[in-house]
């Protein structure tokens, strides 16, 4: 749905990175969203807590029986079997349960993993390395990280990951398969505005010139990419989306 805005989107700076032209180029306080997919809640997950729960419950009539019957009753002759169960259901629970209820962002920033409530971990488009689709999740590499998206509970986001890593950073997917994940569907997710980007202190990918003040920066608006705005090339020297 189009709304009314109103003041006019600004693209780039007064005029300093040169006329005219309609790339990629933003400036850092430009309009970036995302897209946030909580996970979907599978049996796998439901077992997991399940086995979980009575593992616990188990554990804790075993220690009762055992240890906590009165002088006289001395411990139950099944405690330690209730005891013994408890501990191979809970260990085998941990082991083979599925534990990645993690929300996944994708947008502007790249993609984002929710490790904790206010911990996410980000890999931005222009740090993306590869992606790796198996029958279980697409990954994202980073230069030093990843970013598993496991596919039965997060087969959105996988689908709207490598729509979007296809049309940014497409060098880095040649080996995943057209249609290897169904389309995108833009019900899917909800869609977030993002922060303007921390840049101060950052260097400029071409020129390697420190980026002191924030109004200097400017970004690449396919893959993120940062530039000093005196040094923003014709074409984005990650993934030569042109700028301007
Ligand atoms: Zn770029």
């Amino acid at each position: 749905m189009a709304t009314d805005r109103p003041v006019k989107r600004k693209r780039r700076g007064s005029g300093v990175a040169g006329q005219g032209g309609d790339g990629f180029l933003r400036s850092r306080t430009d309009p970036r969203s995302e897209r946030r997919f909580e996970p979907k809640a599978s049996v796998a997950h439901v077992l997991t807590w399940l086995g979980m729960s009575v593992a616990a419950l188990l554990a804790g009539a075993g220690v009762y029986g055992q240890w906590f019957r009165g002088e006289e009753a001395g411990g139950h002759p099944y405690a330690p079997y209730l005891l013994l169960f408890a501990v191979l259901l809970g260990g085998a629970s941990a082991l083979f349960g599925q534990w990645s209820m993690k929300p996944i962002r994708v947008g502007d920033a790249g993609v984002a993993i929710e490790n904790a409530p206010g911990e996410i971990e980000r890999i931005g488009w222009n740090d993306v390395t590869r992606l790796l689709l198996t029958d279980a999740a697409l990954t994202v590499q980073g230069s030093g990280t990843a970013i598993a998206i496991p596919l039965r509970t997060h087969l959105p986001a996988a689908s709207r990951v490598l729509a979007e890593a296809r049309s940014r950073v497409p060098a880095h997917l040649t080996d995943i398969k057209e249609g290897a994940l169904p389309p995108p569907d833009d019900a899917a997710g909800e869609v977030r505005p993002l922060e303007p980007p921390q840049v101060a202190g950052l260097r400029c990918k071409v020129t390697d010139k420190l980026i002191a003040f924030e109004a200097d920066a400017r970004l690449c608006g396919r893959c993120g990419e940062l530039y000093h705005k005196e040094g923003v090339p014709p074409r984005c020297a990650t993934c030569e989306a042109p700028l301007r």
